[in-house]
């Protein structure tokens, strides 16, 4: 059994959803699951709903539902049972929005954009179905059991694993939605933004899968984001703990929750383009020797230092330094880099102002605070002096800290 998980990228247009459907006929698909995602940027545009809905603004759904039966119009028929289908979901937006919300924008949030991807595993799977593939679709919400945190919710991986086991069998192909769960009460959750490679991983994890495949618009892992680099290099192979660090520092190719089942059931994770399927990619293996070993780099961009110091000028103390974290975890806020001297404590952390400005103003309510924004923040892993001369150059660095295997640079743009 393997796991094959396609993002939104892949099913973004009509012509993207023929290809998964070409790619499945000639990888001659048997026993398979399949995870999706919301078509191309539908996420992003639901999200624009719920935050229409929760300020009291009209939301509108027109965009959303103009681009899904645009696709609709060139893949099926007019008469496919897939344009009622369609509508019932856009109905059941339609009734979320109705009221004034009663609930926390979490919740909220959940009900309205998991429909981005109950929308875009129909249509894959009326395509699939029309073009020969038979395929069962199931709703992620019957088998993915998790808490109630809203918009990060937890796996409960007992039951979740009971009812996978229920609901998939080695035999045929199945499909099913990433990013979105359920909660014991029947209550929709999501599992965070690029959720979807989780799904896949709990799949993995829950069916003993071969392999877990995640298809992209790219050729695998490269070294480097082609954003910011015009020289990146495809990594043929790593092991899982090397994934997890460049995850961690944020390479955006995989979401940093998939490893770990896979790693715990040594199960390869794949990353490879749906439009070069007869390549490679990358495989990610337990142990496996880096290959080709060469410097990694990672930009995460609109950053946000923050140096915080005693208002005696005293030493940061444990004391000091524990409860600064936990106001850090209180607001959600993960920390990219931090450094301390005698006198301050320096975190770098994603400049996300609903979360930093509270965050600030509480600090400043014990400790003098000093900040810069609109930073970024270079991670190099397995760096040489070639690859620090790349990204430093004439730039203005505030903070530089090295380890054995990586060196961070925050600097101003
Ligand atoms: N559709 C969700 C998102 O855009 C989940 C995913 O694509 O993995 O975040
Ligand atoms: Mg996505």
């Amino acid at each position: 059994m393997k796991v094959y998980k396609f993002g939104g990228a892949s099913v973004k247009d009509a012509e993207g959803i023929r290809n998964i459907s070409q790619l499945l006929l000639n990888e001659g698909a048997e026993s398979l699951a399949i995870v999706v995602s919301a078509i191309g940027k539908t996420t992003n545009m639901l999200e624009k709903v719920v935050n229409d809905y929760y300020d009291r603004n009209t939301p509108n759904l027109d965009d959303v539902k103009h681009y899904h039966y645009a696709i609709l119009e060139e893949l099926f028929d007019k008469s496919h049972s897939i344009f009622d289908e369609v509508n019932n979901l856009f109905v059941e937006i339609e009734w979320a929005i109705e009221d004034a919300p009663t609930s926390t924008y979490a919740y909220e949030y959940d009900q309205i954009v998991s429909v981005g991807e109950l929308l875009s595993t129909k249509i894959v799977s009326a395509f699939l179905e029309q073009e020969g593939i038979a395929n069962k679709w199931i709703d992620a919400r019957d088998i993915i059991r998790t808490d109630n945190t809203y918009r990060n919710a937890r796996i409960e991986w007992e039951l979740t694993q009971q009812q996978i086991a229920k609901l998939i069998s080695n035999n045929g192909v199945f499909l099913t939605q990433g990013f979105i769960g359920c909660t014991t009460e029947n209550f929709t959750t999501t599992l965070g933004r690029e959720g979807s490679d989780f799904t896949a991983a709990i799949l993995g994890f829950a069916l003993d899968a071969e392999e877990v495949t995640i298809w992209k618009d790219v050729d695998g892992m490269l070294n480097a984001d082609p954003r910011y680099f015009n020289d990146t290099k495809l990594l043929h192979q790593l092991s899982f703990a090397e994934a997890i660090e460049l995850a961690y520092f944020g390479a955006k190719v995989i979401h940093p929750k998939t490893i770990q089942p896979l790693k715990e059931k040594n199960i390869s994770l794949r990353v490879k383009s749906f439009l070069n399927p007869k390549e490679e990619g990358t495989v990610i293996l337990e142990d496996a020797e880096m290959k080709p070993f060469m410097p990694s780099f990672i930009i995460k961009e609109n950053q946000i230092l923050i140096s915080i110091s005693a208002n005696d000028l005293s030493f940061i103390v444990e004391d000091h330094l524990s409860y600064i974290f936990s106001l850090f975890a209180k607001y959600g806020l993960a920390i990219n880099m931090m450094q301390n001297s005698a006198v301050s404590f320096s975190v770098c952390v994603d400049n996300d102002s609903q979360k930093t400005l509270p965050l600030i103003s509480e600090l400043k309510e014990g400790f003098k605070v000093q900040y810069n924004d609109q930073l970024t923040l270079c991670t190099i892993r397995h760096y040489d002096q070639a690859a620090i001369d790349k990204v430093v150059d004439e730039k203005s660095i505030l903070v530089e800290q090295k380890s054995r295997q990586t060196i961070q640079f925050v600097f101003s743009n």
